[in-house]
């Protein structure tokens, strides 16, 4: 266990060489905790950055107590830190956001209002403030994964998210898997999610970390694997047993 158990709702958001960004996070995410209608935190996971995105983190969180932060030894990725953060998660609820602010946070409380009656709420870039050639591959990308597992999912991608913390837990999160958050909801009994239409803006500062080969290729290749997993997958029910609680 650890501080998030003290609250309802924790957002994890992955920080990668994001030092550019860290006033604005620091300023959007304190106002945004502040006054949500859940008792909210926010987990930083630092994923190796190498600019002084972990100096400025330890600062941000000493000055605010919803903040906290973990860090890896080396990069590893956004699925790890994503992962990383849920595991680390002990509030009822848990929630993603990038650091780039591309997404809005305050849009979270659009989120929110539906998490009690589904498993994961999801947004959906409305109005996508990306160039041609990325919505064109991310069109491309999410066209041919609908079609290869039946997700019905819009936009996969889009990076503010809200899913109860048990559900996030049990989802089995590898290198890409990110991208599979839907369809690896739906292998859960019982497992519903919702798409709602959340605000977009272009990166305003620091780099995109991922370029055509690793958002075209990695994903064909892992439909591949989602239905090989999504074949052998493993849901059990208890009927009986003589636990008593
Ligand atoms: N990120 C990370 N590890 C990585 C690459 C990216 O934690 O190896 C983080 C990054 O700091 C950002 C998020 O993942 O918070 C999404 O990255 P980016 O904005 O570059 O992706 P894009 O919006 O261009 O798809
Ligand atoms: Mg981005």
């Amino acid at each position: 266990m650890n501080r998030t158990a003290n609250f309802d709702f924790t957002v994890v958001v992955p920080i990668y060489n994001e030092v550019e960004n860290m006033d604005r996070l620091r300023l959007r995410l304190g106002a945004f905790a502040d006054g949500c209608r859940m008792n909210t935190c926010i987990l930083f996971v630092n994923d190796g950055s190498s600019d002084g995105s972990l100096d400025r983190l330890e600062e941000i969180c000493r000055d605010n107590g919803r903040f906290m932060y973990i860090g890896f030894d080396r990069n590893y990725g956004l699925t790890a830190a994503l992962k990383a953060g849920i595991d680390h998660t002990f509030s009822k609820y848990v929630g993603y956001i990038d650091a780039d602010l591309q997404t809005d946070p305050e849009d979270f409380n659009l989120l929110l209002e539906h998490i009690e009656k589904y498993t994961m709420v999801t947004g959906i870039r409305a109005a996508r403030k990306d160039s041609f050639f990325k919505r064109f591959q991310s069109k491309f990308a999410n066209g041919f994964r609908r079609m290869m597992t039946n997700d019905g999912a819009a936009d996969t991608g889009c990076p503010l998210k809200v899913l109860h913390t048990d559900a996030a837990k049990k989802l089995p999160l590898f290198t890409g898997m990110h991208r599979f958050l839907p369809a690896l909801i739906l292998l859960q009994k019982g497992g519903t999610y919702l798409q709602v239409p959340v605000r977009h803006y272009p990166r305003t500062a620091g780099k995109s970390k991922f370029n055509m080969l690793n958002r075209l290729w990695g994903p064909f290749a892992d439909c591949f694997a989602y239905r090989w997993m999504k074949k052998r997958y493993i849901d059990y029910s208890v009927k009986n047993s003589d636990f008593h609680e």
